[in-house]
């Protein structure tokens, strides 16, 4: 008998330990891994938020992907690939950051030109020029340089919250303002607190924006759902550099820890669970 349970619990760990070597194997074929979206908020050396990331950890991160030969993609060139009308550069990785934090500017902005990396900030319109966001005269310099934008809404409120005037003014003003500004189409959203259902889908897709982004984590495959892509949150204060390579590498392996842990936060007796999923 206890031959059989070593036997058993051999087995499980060798599947265990192929599983996270095929996936290490594969991480940076995208084609396999699927492509990774990062998703920063703040970078700086003042706040300790769990929002913010130290410039020198940034500076570390950003590094190591211009170091091993990922490129830095654009928007346009991640939704051509998802819907089958184009192709990557090998490692390719899109750099979003949500909420448009003045240090994107002041600190992002500059380490990433260094690499040059670009990426895609996401901009909370109300929030425009307020004190620790970022201004118009900033956002057409980084535009100049690359850098892209797309709507994080009008006003940041959960768009699942809203009716359903409210929810489409927020869609349609906030592309329409970036628009505007920068003289060329919005095509991307990244839905606040990453909060969305059938409804803000289907809104989203009639105020002609071509995907979203939300904070399920994982990477994006072809054929997906384009109004609810992946992202790797590279926000949680921890600043580890093993956890940054960690969650680029298996993220799309974690996703189904990811997707346990929701799926048992919307049941009823099992709730209390969602708890000890690992989010690793
Ligand atoms: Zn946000």
């Amino acid at each position: 008998m206890k031959g059989w349970i070593l036997t058993g619990v051999l087995v499980v760990v060798a599947a265990i330990v192929g599983i996270f070597a095929y996936w290490y194997v594969n991480a940076d074929n995208y084609r396999i891994a699927g492509v990774p979206v990062l998703n920063y908020h703040q970078v700086n050396d003042t706040y300790k938020t769990p929002l913010t990331m130290t410039t020198a950890d940034f500076e570390k991160q950003i590094k190591y992907l211009h170091d091993n030969g990922y490129h830095a993609i654009t928007q346009e060139q991640l939704l051509q690939y998802m819907n089958g009308t184009g192709t990557l550069p090998d490692k390719p990785v899109l750099v979003t950051f949500d909420d448009g934090y003045v240090d994107n500017y002041e600190q992002a902005y500059p380490i990433m030109k260094k690499y040059n990396m670009t990426g895609t900030i996401f901009l909370i319109i109300n929030l425009m020029g307020k004190t620790g966001y970022l201004t118009w005269n900033q956002v057409h310099a980084m535009a100049k340089d690359g850098f892209e934008f797309g709507s994080h809404t009008v006003s940041h409120k959960p768009l699942t919250q809203l009716d359903e005037d409210h929810l489409r003014q927020e869609l349609v003003e906030s592309k329409a303002r970036i628009e505007q500004q920068l003289g060329k189409p919005v095509t991307c959203i990244a839905y606040p607190e990453g909060k969305y259902n059938d409804l803000v889908e289907l809104e989203t897709k009639r105020a002609h924006y071509e995907a979203a982004f939300t904070v399920n984590v994982g990477k994006d495959f072809p054929g997906e759902d384009s109004y609810a892509l992946d992202r790797i949150p590279i926000f949680e204060g921890f600043g580890s550099f093993w956890h940054f390579k960690f969650r680029l590498i298996f993220s799309d392996l974690t996703s189904h820890l990811w997707r346990v842990r929701v799926y048992l936060e919307n049941t009823k007796w099992f709730k209390p669970l969602a708890q000890y999923v690992p989010l690793p």
